[in-house]
């Protein structure tokens, strides 16, 4: 089973629990991006996995290939999509940037993007698909 063929959805479903662990990574780190994988079935989260951020940098993320790779295999193992693929803006809002849409390289994954607004980090789900953005629905379950 092949982890990057989830399909399309109209509405992520996203655990709390799994909602809060990503923004406290993402306060963590408020200097600098963080990154990190969901794993999910039929658009519902199962589990997130956080993984360095390779480019250190404020402004883009590259996922730590050896993580990436380890999270990918086990998710194989264990018959499970990747649901959606997070990162943050520290000093931007939540839409995707221009690398982020040059860089877009999992057509099938949503585009998590965690920022500031007013202090408080929230996040906004996006498909990046032929260089096309479409904001997809986010529900707290
Ligand atoms: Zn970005």
């Amino acid at each position: 089973m092949d982890p990057l063929a989830h399909p399309i959805v109209s509405r992520f479903r996203l655990h709390r629990i799994h909602y809060k662990q990503m923004r406290y990574h993402a306060e963590r780190f408020n200097h600098r991006e963080v990154c990190g994988i969901v794993s999910g079935i039929n658009g519902v989260s199962i589990r997130v996995f956080e993984i360095k951020n390779w480019a250190n940098s404020p402004t883009r993320f590259l996922m730590e290939p050896t993580e990436q790779l380890k999270v990918f295999q086990h998710l194989e193992r264990v018959k499970q999509h990747i649901l959606a693929i997070y990162h943050s803006h520290p000093n931007q809002p939540s839409f995707p940037s221009t690398i982020d849409i040059q860089e877009a390289y999992y057509p099938n994954a949503l585009n998590l993007i965690w920022s500031q607004i007013n202090g408080y980090w929230m996040c906004q789900a996006y498909y990046i698909r032929n260089r096309k953005i479409k904001e997809i629905p986010i529900k707290i379950i």
